[in-house]
């Protein structure tokens, strides 16, 4: 029952929205204690909170060493220390270095999806925890972390910003770098970058970031990692980098949960 359908007098209208908030309250603290945890991916219950069943936790891919020095993408066999991919040389990216914790595959794509979708905000601890560790390189050099920023609008029917929450883990796994969460702004929605080329994706993104005027000041001279859930054609934090350095970082690092790994190149 909302307020618009049922007109009350402006003191019975606070007492039922009370009650409804209460309810909800209570509501929610019932299910969270009365329902065992469930696995993100194949709903198996749990018998301990951490997001994954065994199984599953198996499936994940994680992404270690040898991979690219400059996007982290990883390679069939080491080749050494300080080794370029070929897209890095090609098409170098606007920001420094990017780590990922998992590729992104069918247990990553769930883990993502209970986060962002499905109310799931625990698992961001499991997912920053791993995203921690993958970075852990960036994070020793890091003077602070911009989550990359949801449109209002998004953030209003999703009601939290998922790259927000899992920085926040990281930062408390990854020795406490500030995180600027108002740093960079979204100045419009972009369209879902879904079925979208490389290229369309570099246009769809285009002008969409932009520095606030509090972030100006918190970002100066210093060493950023932009933290995101997932890097697909790197379009969004290539744009987002390029935003944060033009308003006077001085470098910018990425770090993803996920990233799309198309097949294993080989060093060059
Ligand atoms: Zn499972």
């Amino acid at each position: 029952m909302s307020d618009t359908e049922f007109p009350a007098p402006a003191g019975r209208r606070s007492v039922f929205a009370r009650m409804a908030q209460l309810c909800r309250a209570t509501i929610g603290v019932v299910l969270d204690t009365a329902l065992p945890p469930l696995c993100a991916s194949c709903r198996a219950p749990l018998g301990n909170p951490g997001g994954l069943c065994p199984a599953c936790w198996s499936r994940v891919s994680f992404i270690a060493p040898p991979y690219c020095e400059r996007l982290g993408i990883p390679f069939a066999y080491d080749a050494g220390p300080g080794i370029l991919s070929m897209e890095a040389i090609a098409d170098p990216p606007s920001y420094g270095r990017a780590r990922a914790a998992v590729r992104f595959d069918d247990v990553a794509r769930d883990l993502v999806h209970r986060l962002k979708y499905g109310d799931r905000l625990d698992l961001a601890t499991t997912m920053g925890r791993w995203m921690a560790r993958a970075g852990r390189e960036l994070l020793d050099d890091a003077d602070a972390l911009v989550p990359v920023p949801l449109h209002w609008r998004r953030l209003w029917g999703r009601r939290f910003n998922q790259a927000a929450a899992l920085a926040g883990v990281v930062s408390a796994a990854g020795g406490g770098p500030e995180v600027l969460t108002g740093a960079l702004g979204r100045m419009r929605a972009t369209p879902q970058q879904v079925g979208l080329s490389r290229g369309e994706r570099a246009v769809n993104v285009q002008g969409a970031f932009a520095v606030t005027p509090d972030g100006r000041a918190a970002i100066r001279g210093k060493r950023l990692v932009l933290v995101d859930d997932v890097l697909t054609s790197g379009a969004t934090v290539d744009v987002c980098a390029r935003t944060l350095l033009r308003a006077g970082a001085r470098n910018v690092d990425v770090l993803v949960f996920a990233r799309v790994v198309a097949a294993v190149p080989a060093p060059i």
